[in-house]
């Protein structure tokens, strides 16, 4: 390990605006970057700017309902670094949503962008409310409106917005019709995760779940683990779990658990993952699936597997399920899934943990192409994408897993290392202005 990093002195980095009693998913971001400062050199005299967002912008986006009341719901964009380049990063549309949590994610896009090398800082937006309970009109207002609120901030070389949970192409849509009516031109740029018809790219929707799959199968030849009869749960069958447990199964595993928010499910001989997506497609989850045993929630993380995918939301690998998880590699498909503690029983267990900043950069990545694209106006084939994906992750992962065989540090800390010393080290050279 490298000699003790200078203590920054002046440092504040709990800012007034969070309780510190409950900082949330921004206290698990910071214990990470603590991990990584002895590693930085002497670039962990910068590390405290990772320690506070840039830029937080939180607003009120009031929208009349069907039924003539006035309704107000809270938005927030947080772009948390932009030293590499414009802020990038998802908005998800979410009842539980919080500036500490919208923090800790526009925190793991600075990580995320940098550990795959793409030229982007990192940022994240959410609203605070349950879209399922809005109407298809209700929720493209409440969208414009959001959208209009954020634009003194966003913008194709500022800040751009993408799909995360509950936000979709039309909502992208949307995002990029009311940015584009308020300037006055047609700027499809300002937005990735767009339909194909509007400047999107093939391979986007795929792409998150397609990364997963791609670290999966390389940490599987690194430590001889074979895909073929391999046995994978997955919890959250969406874009990002439905995609990658549909290409885990093509490549001959069997895909036995799902979890998601409507119930769990089990087949020990190996799910029909094409029929599942289709029932999930018609019912909007996983319950009352025809070729599946249903099971209590709590058990699918005993389940014995090989594989583990997260790929619903953060906290779900805690301290008092990680000790029960059968798995030898856990893919975090989600953003921020396991807690620290649950980081270390794992590791004390012996499985091994391919992190959310570098297992689901895949989406970043083809929206990166998306907006190449955009401002080319030149589109380029599907297998062309999925190629420059497969290469752009595999590369990632072989500099991730070198770093952590040489620090003899777990792929999270290894991935954090890559991506503070580029992101500080742009710092660096870029200077303090004034
Ligand atoms: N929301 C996705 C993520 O968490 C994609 C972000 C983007 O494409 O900008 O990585």
């Amino acid at each position: 390990m490298p000699s003790k990093p200078p203590i920054a002195s002046h440092s504040h980095a709990l800012p007034s605006y969070l309780d510190p009693q409950h900082l949330g998913p921004w206290g698990i971001y910071l214990q990470q970057v603590d991990r990584v400062t002895p590693y930085l050199g002497s670039l962990a005299r910068w590390v405290e700017t990772l320690k506070r967002p840039k830029r937080a912008l939180i607003v009120d986006v009031p929208i009349e309902m069907d039924d003539g009341t006035i309704a107000h719901f809270e938005g927030y964009r947080v772009q948390h670094n932009t030293s590499r380049g414009p802020g990038k990063g998802g908005v998800r549309f979410h009842q539980d949503v919080t500036l500490s949590e919208v923090m800790a994610l526009s925190a793991w896009m600075s990580i995320k962008n940098a550990a795959v090398n793409v030229p982007y800082g990192g940022a994240k937006g959410g609203i605070r409310v349950d879209p399922k309970k809005l109407s298809r009109s209700e929720l493209e207002r409440l969208t414009r409106r959001y959208t209009s609120e954020i634009g003194i901030i966003i913008g194709p070389t500022k800040d751009i917005p993408a799909p995360d949970v509950n936000t979709n192409g039309q909502v992208m849509a949307w995002m990029m019709d009311t940015y584009s009516m308020n300037v006055g031109e047609t700027s499809t740029g300002v937005v990735t995760g767009k339909p194909v018809d509007l400047g999107g790219s093939l391979g986007r929707i795929e792409a998150t779940g397609r990364g997963v799959f791609t670290v999966g199968v390389e940490a599987a030849k690194h430590t001889g683990m074979p895909i073929e009869g391999a046995r994978v749960a997955v919890q959250g069958f969406g874009n990002v779990g439905g995609t990658a447990g549909r290409l885990f199964a093509e490549a001959g595993a069997k895909v036995v658990a799902v979890q998601d928010h409507t119930g769990s499910i089990h087949n020990d001989a190996g799910l029909d993952v094409p029929a599942l997506l289709a029932h999930v497609q018609e019912t909007g989850g996983v319950a009352g699936f025809a070729g599946a045993d249903q099971m209590q929630d709590a058990e699918f993380w005993s389940v014995p597997c090989d594989i583990l995918i997260p790929a619903a939301l953060e906290g779900q690998i805690t301290a008092e399920n990680a000790g029960r998880i059968q798995a030898k590699l856990v893919i975090e498909g989600a953003n921020g899934p396991t807690t620290p503690e649950a980081d270390d029983i794992l590791h004390d267990n012996g499985v091994l943990v391919l992190p959310d900043v570098i297992s689901n950069a895949g989406g970043v990545t083809v929206s990166y192409f998306e907006w190449v694209q955009d401002f080319t106006s030149f589109f380029w084939t599907e297998d062309e994408i999925n190629d420059r994906l497969v290469r752009i992750m595999q590369n990632a992962f072989a500099g991730i897993w070198q770093v952590a065989q040489d620090n003899g540090v777990s792929l999270r800390t290894a991935t954090f290392i890559v991506a503070c010393k580029r992101i500080l080290h742009a710092r660096e050279m870029r200077g303090l202005y004034p």
